[in-house]
């Protein structure tokens, strides 16, 4: 059996890297696990319990009050966010979530909480984790670490298709800058801001299909691992 590697998928807001890690994970046996619902579902305890986060005391009482798990869902066959044996999946993906989790998630002690139990994920390999800093921070040392880009203007009709589904209310121009401004938020942070690691390989999907996009990363998969092999067997 091939050896089991860890795969870092980073990048800005939306330009596919859930959509590229799922089905990555599916391909290969793996674990998909998807780090920035677990900055969304703390924003929503936050916000349902009036937490002023900029409160270091308040932060910290509340994050003791708050346990996350995937729980994977035979009928939608992916892992779904559990918060405190809540499925919070669906809530903590709308605008009023997204509005808030870039502070949230700006907040040293929030990711310190997150990080650590993302690392615990990765133990065992075999994991798919994308993000924001998983190949800079969370696994500095992953086998396969990829960031992903695409063209503002394509990843926000993308961003907005998906969301007018759900809520026919929400406007382009709503989507667009909240992208832009968890992007700002995001690479300007003092602690693990966004920045393509070194050692990731660049994916710019604005004009490649799903199917290349992941023939692509399975490519990399391959060179990887007769990569490792050759250094086992030297
Ligand atoms: O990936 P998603 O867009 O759901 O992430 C929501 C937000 O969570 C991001 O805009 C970012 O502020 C935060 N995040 C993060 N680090 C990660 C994953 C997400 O700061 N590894």
């Amino acid at each position: 059996m091939a050896q089991k590697i860890i795969i870092t998928i980073d990048g800005w807001s939306s330009c596919g890297k859930s959509t590229l890690a799922k089905q990555l994970a599916k391909t290969l046996g793996y674990v998909y696990i998807d780090s920035g619902a677990m900055y969304r579902a703390i924003t929503l305890f936050f916000l349902r319990n009036h937490i002023d986060w900029t409160d270091k005391v308040q932060v910290k009482d509340a994050l003791g009050q708050i346990n996350l798990h995937f729980e994977y869902n035979e009928k939608s066959l992916q892992s779904e966010m559990i918060l405190n044996d809540e499925n919070v999946e669906y809530v903590i993906r709308d605008l009023v979530i997204a509005e808030k989790v870039s502070d949230v998630a700006a907040i040293p002690a929030v990711r310190k909480f997150a990080v650590k139990q993302q690392q615990q994920m990765g133990k065992h390999k075999g994991i798919v984790m994308d993000g924001r800093d998983i190949g800079t921070t969370v696994f500095p040392d992953a086998e396969l670490k990829i960031f992903m880009t695409a063209d503002i203007a394509v990843r926000v009709e993308r961003r907005f298709k998906e969301m007018f589904e759900k809520n026919p209310n929400v406007s382009i121009e709503e989507v667009k800058s909240n992208l832009e401004m968890r992007d700002y938020i995001d690479s300007n942070r003092e602690v693990s801001p966004l920045r393509q690691a070194e050692d990731a390989i660049l994916l710019d999907n604005t004009h490649i299909t799903m199917e290349q996009q992941l023939a692509f990363a399975i490519k990399l998969v391959k060179e990887k691992r007769a990569e490792l092999k050759l250094m086992q067997n030297a």
